[in-house]
């Protein structure tokens, strides 16, 4: 998450087909090489002319979008949001069916959802009620207290304080190749594949 201008697509941390067969090489690839890299290039193009932000990173730049020039405002909004939310998005996936939360994580979900199993159907509500394209996120505030939220687009909860754990893709493009319209499958399969060692680790360091 440390880098800054000029951009660039983080390599998926697993194979194309590592998801399979809950998430397919060919929406993966897609999603990845195609929609990130377009965030990723618009982000670039929109910072192009401003070399005063090229030191900042996307959490920087997200959170203070009022400094930038009113000519790249929006587009910086909405595409430094698809690069950060999709680094995290793949960053967070890549773990094993039957995989569970533990640790100060897995105590954290009982206390504020009452159960792991009631965390995963709060999180696909959110996602299956977030009309049209946006996110649905865990994430935990300063206090390391847990939520579940959704955003649309590309909008992102930093500027809230909050600190994003892991989020699921609502867009049409992470799932209409392998899912068309089925959003409420596609969800009940990325629950198979969050990577809950790389969500704690990310827990732990707040
Ligand atoms: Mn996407």
């Amino acid at each position: 998450m440390s880098q800054h201008y000029p951009f660039e697509a983080e390599p998926l941390p697993y194979a194309y087909d590592a998801l399979e067969p809950h998430l397919d090489a060919r929406t993966l690839t897609f999603h990845h090489d195609k929609h990130l890299q377009t965030y990723v290039d618009n982000l670039n193009k929109a910072l192009e002319p401003f070399p005063a932000f090229h030191g900042k990173c996307l959490r920087e730049l997200l959170r203070s979008e009022n400094d930038l020039p009113e000519t790249a405002r929006t587009a910086v909004h909405n595409n430094a949001g698809g690069v950060y939310n999709h680094h995290l998005y793949f960053r967070t996936m890549g773990g094993r069916s039957g995989d569970r939360p533990t640790g100060a994580l897995a105590a954290a979900i009982d206390r504020d959802f009452g159960s792991f199993d009631r965390f995963q159907q709060k999180i696909k509500e959110a996602a299956l009620t977030q009309f049209g394209s946006g996110w649905a996120w865990l994430v935990s505030d300063g206090e390391k207290r847990l939520r579940i939220l959704k955003t649309p687009n590309q909008d992102t909860p930093l500027t809230l304080d909050l600190h994003p754990l892991t989020l699921v893709d609502v867009w049409e493009h992470a799932y209409y190749l392998q899912y068309q319209n089925k959003r409420a499958d596609y969800l009940d399969h990325w629950l198979n594949v969050v990577d809950w060692k790389a969500v704690e680790a990310l827990y732990d360091a707040i």
